[in-house]
């Protein structure tokens, strides 16, 4: 890819999800025996957008910190093996990587732990190393499982030099209407949009409504997402849904990671919105229909499936 392509700047976590199956979910106090092998996958939001992003055609890079462990090693030649510009992506001694532990049963309910480690130390002078990267960005991506006043002075300072900011506010928290008035995307689920609005997000009427409410506070293009049913998306004013593509899922774990990965790759190339979403919902739909997160992420040939992107 040449080195004056448009890229994308991730700025986000990178964990080891270790994944444990048993019959059902320990009691307090409890052992349990699990069925079957450890799986270990990488994981973390930002280090699943990055990698989407980079399989679906970006130029990539990512910003961001792993534990000075053997998780570190693993994970950043992962991402490096998958394109991603890692000169970002620092050692924290003394540290372990994030890791999430997670245990399935047999119904599908999980628990999960998350050991924050290294992605909580992801600190301003992170971002101010990378000033040339950010500022030559088409987008920059930011999720919320890092310091949030890191999110705060890398959003303020990415606007500043002119790289579009999307923000997916996962997992989410209160935001104040100056961090939204700096967001040019802002992508929430709907468990997000509720959390964002105070309102009940569960419908394409009332993810409307979100997002009108999302906009009017300062968010310049609210895309809320909704599983099956789609998108609800725009700019004040504009609001309107997309439908999902109609496919049997058997695993949205990362469906939200794909989509934004996508969305990002649209924007730089310098679609619109609808086919941006388009992108980022064909992405994501092949995505579903496989098992696992950021190893399922499919590659941008294989949209290929879907024909010519038409909007719907
Ligand atoms: P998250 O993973 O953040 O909760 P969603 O579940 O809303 O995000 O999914 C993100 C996008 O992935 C959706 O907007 C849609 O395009 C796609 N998607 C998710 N689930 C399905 C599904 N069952 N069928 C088709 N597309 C899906």
């Amino acid at each position: 890819m040449r080195e004056d392509s448009p890229s994308v700047v991730v700025i986000g976590s990178i964990n080891m999800d270790l994944v444990a199956r048993a019959v059902r979910l320990p009691a307090p106090g409890e052992t349990l025996v699990a069925r079957g092998t450890l799986l270990t996958a990488a994981g973390g939001k930002g280090a699943n957008q990055a990698v989407a992003a980079a399989r679906l055609g970006a130029r990539t890079s990512l910003i961001a910190r792993v534990g000075d462990d053997e998780f570190g090693r693993i994970l950043r030649g992962k991402l490096e093996h998958e394109g991603v510009d890692c000169r970002g992506v620092g050692a924290t001694a003394n540290c372990s990587s994030g890791v999430a532990m997670i245990v399935v049963d047999d119904a599908a309910r999980n628990t999960i732990v998350v050991v924050p480690g290294a992605n909580g130390l992801v600190t301003r002078s992170d971002i101010d190393a990378q000033l040339g990267m950010l500022s030559s960005a088409s987008v920059v991506a930011v999720q919320m499982e890092i310091p949030f006043e890191t999110i705060e002075y890398a959003v303020a300072k990415a606007r500043s030099m002119g790289t579009k900011v999307l923000l997916n506010p996962a997992p989410a928290q209160p935001l104040s209407d100056d961090l939204l008035a700096c967001v040019d995307f802002l992508v929430p689920n709907e468990t997000e949009a509720s959390i964002l609005t105070g309102m009940v997000v569960d419908s394409v009427q009332s993810a409307e409504r979100a997002a009108e409410v999302l906009c009017g506070r300062g968010a310049a293009c609210v895309i809320i997402t909704l599983g099956a049913r789609g998108v609800v998306a725009g700019t004040s004013g504009t609001i309107r849904h997309y439908k999902a593509r109609d496919v049997r899922a058997v695993d949205t774990t990362g469906a939200g990671d794909t989509f934004i990965g996508g969305l990002c790759v649209g924007l730089i190339e310098g679609q619109d919105l609808p086919h941006a979403i388009s992108l980022g919902q064909d992405a994501a739909a092949i995505k579903v229909t496989r098992m696992g997160a950021q190893a399922s992420t499919p590659y941008r040939e294989e949209l290929d499936v879907w024909g010519p992107s038409a909007p719907s």
